[in-house]
């Protein structure tokens, strides 16, 4: 629900890596507002190129044969861009609707296959798919789940960090039962979690044994945050299904989408009466389209995309001699431009705000950050220079020393 709190931190306006509040202040963007900015703020030729689009057709959806030109384009550039071979693209307006997509879509494909018992879906302990039916159904962080009541029962969850426990939850459940694996590349929301070594590897291998479909949920990961298109691309895996959202635009405007591999959409082309019966009322919108288009261009010109793979070393050198501050329990980093420090469990028992109060310090002098459970989460624009990245980790170590002073005080 929309509320008006008194103390609401407004943001006015953005330029690169920078966002201005209405006083005038202005911030160092740690985060990339939600994960998303990944191309910087205030580029005009992204909002010049959603601007235009509004005046010649602000909406048109592509349902049954309709379609629109920038979504045309936009679905034909994507699937050119992902690590799956005769891939097809449904449109969304972001992450979440993306999840709930592409389970519908991996329900429906085993149905085609003669095995309508495939429902169950396998999570990961710790993930984050969204907040809509399905995305809250299979959350792997608890809380995200309780108070809702069953919005998935054929769901379980996993460690997050084992192929084996992925291998017995399927046996577990009856291979013959399970529809799909969702997994992001790095867990983002649930903590900045990366994955052990052949993690990745090792559960899309085990999905292909068991006829599982892997949905690779690339929200955050997505359009360079790990250096590629998808994430994905670093294990050289090839997933059923990837969602997105997020990066594609830079936040510019809302819109996500399902890569889906040809072996999966195969059925819904090639099999009369079997279709897909799903369409949101913005699926494709062209306006959205004509962002994500601008922004792809940006990325690629600007060589953005590799770039979450050229600072992960340098993020990683500021935040871990973090590690060794008291109040400091974890810092995790170096694998993509992703970050989280953790507190420990003694400085957040004996200071309940602790988090809150150091995101405060680390505004104060300038730096945005965002807590994330027992953490504070780093993920600046791909856009950042090494020496900002240094700016982000002062702002850390000196709040930190401020924080210590009021835990012990
Ligand atoms: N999946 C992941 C991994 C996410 O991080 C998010 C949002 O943070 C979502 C899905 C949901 O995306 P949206 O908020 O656009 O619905």
């Amino acid at each position: 629900m929309a509320t008006v709190a008194e103390h609401e931190f407004v943001i006015e306006r953005g330029e690169d890596v920078w966002v201005y509040d209405s006083g005038g202040r202005r911030y160092l963007d740690g985060t990339a507002g939600l994960w998303y900015a990944n191309a910087g703020h205030g580029r005009a030729e992204i909002a010049d190129a959603a601007a235009a689009q509004l005046r010649k057709l602000a909406g048109y959806s592509i349902f049954g044969d309709f379609s629109n030109e920038p979504a045309r384009a936009l679905a034909e550039r994507i699937a050119g861009l992902a690590p799956v071979p005769d891939a097809k693209v449904f449109l969304t307006t972001g992450g979440g609707e993306a999840i709930d997509s592409a389970v519908k879509i991996a329900r429906r494909y085993h149905l085609a296959q003669g095995e309508p018992e495939r429902v169950h879906v396998i999570s990961r302990a710790q993930a984050y798919h969204g907040t809509n039916g399905i995305g809250t159904g299979v959350a792997g962080i608890e809380a995200n789940r309780a108070g809702f009541g069953e919005m998935l029962p054929a769901a379980s969850r996993v460690q997050y960090d084992s192929v084996e426990a992925l291998r017995e939850e399927i046996l577990r459940v009856g291979p013959e039962r399970v529809a799909a694996f969702l997994f992001e590349p790095v867990i983002g929301a649930g903590g900045v979690l990366p994955p052990p070594e052949g993690y990745i590897e090792g559960v899309v291998e085990v999905c292909h044994e068991f006829g599982v479909l892997a949905i690779a949920d690339a929200v955050i990961c997505g359009f360079g945050r790990l250096g590629s298109w998808f994430g994905v691309e670093r294990w050289g895996v090839e997933p059923d299904l990837i969602t997105f959202a997020k990066g594609v635009t830079s936040g510019y405007l809302p819109l996500g989408g399902v890569v889906v591999h040809g072996r999966v959409a195969e059925p819904f082309f090639s099999r009369p009466g079997n279709v897909f019966r799903h369409g949101p009322t913005y699926s494709g919108h062209p306006a959205c389209c004509a962002a994500g288009l601008a922004n792809i261009d940006v990325l690629e010109r600007d060589g953005l995309v590799g770039r979450g793979r050229e600072l992960e070393g340098e993020l990683a050198n500021v935040l871990r001699p973090l590690a060794a501050h008291p109040l400091v329990a974890e810092v995790r980093a170096g694998v993509g431009l992703l970050g989280a420090v953790e507190l420990t469990a003694e400085t957040r028992d004996r200071l309940p705000s602790a988090l809150a109060d150091l995101q405060l310090l680390a505004r104060r002098q300038g730096v945005l950050v965002r807590p994330l459970g027992a953490a504070l989460a780093v993920s600046p624009p791909l856009t950042v220079q090494a020496e900002q990245l240094r700016q982000i980790g002062e702002a850390f170590a000196e709040g930190l020393d401020e924080l210590k002073l009021k835990v012990e005080s």
